[in-house]
């Protein structure tokens, strides 16, 4: 590929990153010296995904879709990937202010009841070095503690999702890349709730319009 290629080929995440950058401030997003991990009964839980019969990208859970944040459908649409993009944003008020909704969100479609880049002969992703920061993440999350100083980010295994096979050994470094993962995929999150209801003009003119609402249903 050539460097035109590539410098083209990296616009719509370039400029989304100008964006954030321009509109997020560093209060805005979590810090990862701020948080600490959950543990159980002294131990750190990862995933055993290489021994897992039921894994999560065919998981009845995931019925809605691999939902999609702003940066995933860029770096998708940047790789030429796009067409396997379905939905739009949404926008609904709520306490007084403009949100997306997660109902119609852009997601991963899917093939045969799995997400289109589950490859059912491996069992793997086909686009692993791609796959949006959900799958990335999953199964951490970063939830938030509420201490008399505020909330306090803390990440932690989810344990309502049957994750079948679980090893509560400690690998310090899948541990450390998982909730990494964890805290960027919560300030992706961040930075859509930012950027989406009041800032979709600009996203509309990057390249973002498909997954926009029409202007008319746009908050102003
Ligand atoms: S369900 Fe859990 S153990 Fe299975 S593939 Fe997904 S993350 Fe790994
Ligand atoms: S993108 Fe890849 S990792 Fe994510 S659900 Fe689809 S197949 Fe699984």
């Amino acid at each position: 590929m050539s460097t035109e290629d590539m410098r083209v080929k990296s616009r719509l995440s370039n400029r989304l990153a100008r964006l954030a950058r321009a509109v997020l401030e560093p209060e805005h997003r979590v810090d990862p010296a701020t948080v600490t991990i959950k543990k159980n009964n002294g131990s750190f839980e990862i995933p055993d995904c290489k021994n897992c019969r039921d894994r999560c990208c065919v998981h009845p859970r995931r019925d809605e879709g691999i939902l999609l944040s702003l940066r995933d459908i860029a770096t998708f649409v940047d790789s030429g990937l796009g067409d396997f993009i379905v939905g739009r944003y949404t926008f609904k008020k709520k306490n007084g202010t403009v949100q997306p909704e997660i109902d119609q969100m852009p997601r991963l479609k899917k093939r045969k009841g799995n997400c289109i880049f589950y490859d059912e002969d491996s069992g793997l992703c086909t686009e692993y070095g791609l796959r949006p920061t959900i799958c990335r993440r999953f199964p951490y999350e970063v939830d938030y503690r509420n201490t008399k100083s505020g909330a306090v980010p803390i990440a932690r295994f989810i344990s309502e999702v049957s994750c079948p096979t679980i090893s509560i050994r400690y690998k310090e470094n899948s541990v450390q890349q998982m909730v990494a993962d964890a805290i960027e995929n919560e300030n992706m999150s961040i930075e859509d709730e930012q950027l989406l209801p009041q800032h979709h003009k600009e996203l509309r003119k990057m390249g973002f319009g498909p997954y926009l609402p029409a202007p008319k249903d746009c908050p102003t």
